[in-house]
């Protein structure tokens, strides 16, 4: 499973009740996407919820895609999110602390450690296979990706 599927609204208890819908507690789940993505009867929200979930679409959601937000953009977006918060040295306990208090989002801390040593493990076989096929550049990119990933470990 993705690790997109492994993050949570923290608020999800309060946010159905006032919009009295009933959406998933995973924000990417496609009922929760719709519901943040059109801001349906978000009147109803109270100020800081409703801020929180505006800042999630404004940030994650705004590619412009027909599609959106179920053509895959806000899932890389956030995945980036992420990798940029390790690429500046917080811990996973330390990114679910961020997520947290940036969007009232919460995940596992294992969850996210999984998921960026498997991001590293990404960027090692692509600079093993770069290193194969000589593309130099590739390869640099990948170790220098690797090395923000893995540094403050
Ligand atoms: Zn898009």
């Amino acid at each position: 499973m993705a690790i997109t599927d492994k993050i949570y609204l923290r608020d999800h208890r309060r946010i159905v009740s006032q919009l009295e819908t009933r959406i998933p507690k995973r924000v990417f789940a496609g009922a929760t996407l719709d519901v943040i993505f059109n801001g349906e009867r978000f009147d109803q929200l109270d100020d800081a919820t409703r801020d929180c979930l505006l800042g999630f679409s404004r940030d994650f959601m705004d590619c412009g895609c027909e599609g959106a937000p179920f053509c895959g953009h806000p899932e890389e977006a956030f995945i980036m999110y992420l990798l940029e918060l390790r690429a500046d040295g917080y811990t996973p306990e330390e990114i679910v602390d961020v997520m947290g208090a940036e969007y009232r989002l919460s995940a596992y801390p294992g969850d996210v450690l999984t998921f960026l040593d498997d991001a590293v493990r990404g960027l090692e076989a692509i600079e093993s296979l770069a290193g194969v096929e000589g593309n130099s550049t590739m390869r640099e990119r990948a170790q220098r990706h690797r090395a923000d990933l893995v540094s403050g470990r």
